[in-house]
C-alpha cells in the first residue's frame, strides 16, 4: 500500500529535533506568542527574503487579517483563481469582499494574467494570486495591474521555498503573502499554524493586532481584531523543520523528475517548482484512480474535485456549470475541465516515484486502448 503522503514517514528524520522542541516548549511555562513565535517570525522572513513575518493560527485568517489590513470589505472586489482550494476564496468572503474568479493557464494551473483585466471593475481592489501545487504564479506579469488602490496578494499555502524566474522567494512576490503549515504543507507544524509574510512595515503592524483582538498584549486595542495566533508548540517545531526544507524540497525536484521520466513528460520551466503535489491529467481520471488503488495499492487523490463556484457554499454568487443551457452568469469551463482530470500522485520522502510512475503509464495505455 503505497498512500498519497505518509506523515511519520517525513517527519521520521527530524524525530530528534521535534521531540527536543516539544519538551522545550513544554518545560517553558511561554505558550502562546511567545519566544518561539517571535524567532521562528525572524527565521522565516530571512528565509523568504522579506523584512516581516507574523505568525497567525492558519493560512485562511492570515489571508483574510491581510485583506482587512489593506482595508479591503464589504462592497470591494478580490480577484482570485477558478481552480483552488476553497480556502482561499473564503478569506475573500470572511473579510467581508467578494471574490471574482479568474480562469487559469491550462500548462501551469495558475492564474492566467491575460484573462485577469477583463475581470477588472472599479470596486477591484486586490489580485489573490496562489502558487498552485508548489509552482510560483506569473507574478511578473501580474504586478503590472498593481496601483496605488490594487495590491498584489500571494496565496503561498502550497510554495514554501519556491522560486520564481528571478530566484526570488514565494512570500516575497506581492504586497504580502500567506503561508500555511498544516501538516500535509511543504514545511508543516504537528498541527494548525500559518504566517504573513511582507515588506510592508505598516501592514506588519497592523496584522500584528488584527490576530491578537485588535490589541497589543492584553490592551490597547484600537481595532475590532480576531484570535488568530501560532502557538509556541508549533513555532518551536517549524524552527527544527525549517533547516531541513531546502533538502526536503530538492527531494521532492528529484522525485518529480522521474515521474516525467517514467511518464514521458517534458518538464519546461520548473526550476522553481517544489511540488508539494505532483498532478498528472486523464481524462478517465476516475477509473485511473480506481485501478492504481485496487490493482497497485497506489493511493492518488484529487485536488480539487469540486471547483469553488460550484461549491454548496458559493450558491449565493449565481455562478452554474458551463455545460448548463442557461447560467446566468458567467461560468469558469477551464475549472471545470481541471476538476474533473486532475490527479495527483505520491511524492513523498522514499516514494520509488520512477516505478510507480511506470505503473501509472500503463493503467493510461490500457484506458485509452479500452475506450478508444
Ligand atoms: C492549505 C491551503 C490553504 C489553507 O491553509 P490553512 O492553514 O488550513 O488555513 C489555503 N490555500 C491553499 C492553496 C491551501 O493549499
Amino acid at each position: 500500500m503505497m498512500p498519497l503522503l505518509d506523515l511519520q514517514a517525513l517527519n521520521a528524520p527530524m524525530q530528534a529535533e521535534i521531540e527536543a522542541a516539544l519538551l522545550r516548549v513544554a518545560r517553558s511555562g511561554r505558550y502562546v506568542l511567545g519566544p518561539e513565535v517571535e524567532a521562528f517570525e525572524a527565521e522565516w522572513a530571512a528565509y523568504c527574503g522579506v523584512k516581516h513575518c507574523v505568525g497567525t493560527g492558519n493560512a485562511m485568517e492570515a489571508l483574510e487579517i491581510i485583506l482587512r489590513a489593506y482595508g479591503i470589505g464589504p462592497g470591494d472586489e478580490v480577484i482570485v483563481p477558478s481552480n483552488t482550494y476553497i480556502a482561499t476564496w473564503l478569506a475573500v468572503t470572511h473579510a467581508g469582499a467578494t471574490p471574482v474568479p479568474v480562469e487559469p493557464d491550462e500548462y501551469t494551473y495558475n492564474i492566467d494574467p491575460d484573462r485577469v483585466a477583463s475581470a477588472m471593475t472599479p470596486r477591484t481592489r486586490a489580485i489573490l494570486a496562489v502558487h498552485l501545487y508548489g509552482r510560483c504564479a506569473e507574478m511578473g506579469q501580474l504586478r503590472r495591474f498593481v496601483c496605488d488602490n490594487l495590491f498584489l496578494i500571494e496565496d503561498a499555502a502550497q510554495a514554501h521555498g519556491a522560486t520564481d524566474e528571478t530566484g526570488a522567494k514565494a512570500g516575497s512576490l506581492g504586497h504580502a503573502a500567506a503561508f500555511s503549515f498544516y501538516p500535509s504543507k511543504n514545511l508543516g507544524a504537528l498541527g494548525d499554524g500559518g504566517a504573513i509574510t511582507t515588506n510592508d512595515g505598516h501592514l506588519a503592524k497592523v496584522a500584528r493586532r488584527l490576530r491578537n483582538y485588535g490589541g497589543v498584549g492584553r490592551v490597547d486595542h484600537t481595532i475590532k481584531g480576531i484570535n488568530s495566533r501560532l502557538d509556541e508548540i508549533q513555532a518551536a517545531v517549524l524552527r527544527a523543520k525549517l533547516p531541513h526544507l531546502d533538502a526536503m524540497n530538492a527531494g521532492r525536484r528529484a522525485r518529480a523528475r522521474a515521474y516525467c521520466d517514467a511518464l514521458g513528460l517534458v518538464r519546461i520551466g520548473d526550476g522553481g517548482h517544489v511540488y508539494h503535489q505532483f498532478v498528472i491529467r486523464s481524462g478517465h481520471r476516475e477509473e485511473l484512480r480506481k485501478r492504481l488503488f485496487d490493482r497497485h495499492g497506489i493511493e492518488a487523490h484529487v485536488h480539487y474535485p469540486v471547483p469553488p463556484h460550484l461549491e454548496g457554499a458559493y450558491t449565493d454568487l449565481g455562478y452554474g456549470y458551463s455545460m448548463a443551457t442557461a447560467h446566468p452568469r458567467p461560468s469558469f469551463p477551464i475549472a471545470e475541465r481541471l476538476a474533473d482530470e486532475v490527479l495527483s500522485l505520491p511524492i513523498g520522502n522514499d516514494v520509488d516515484t520512477y516505478g510507480i510512475g511506470k505503473t501509472v503509464q500503463y493503467e493510461i495505455e490500457a484506458l485509452q486502448e479500452e475506450f478508444a
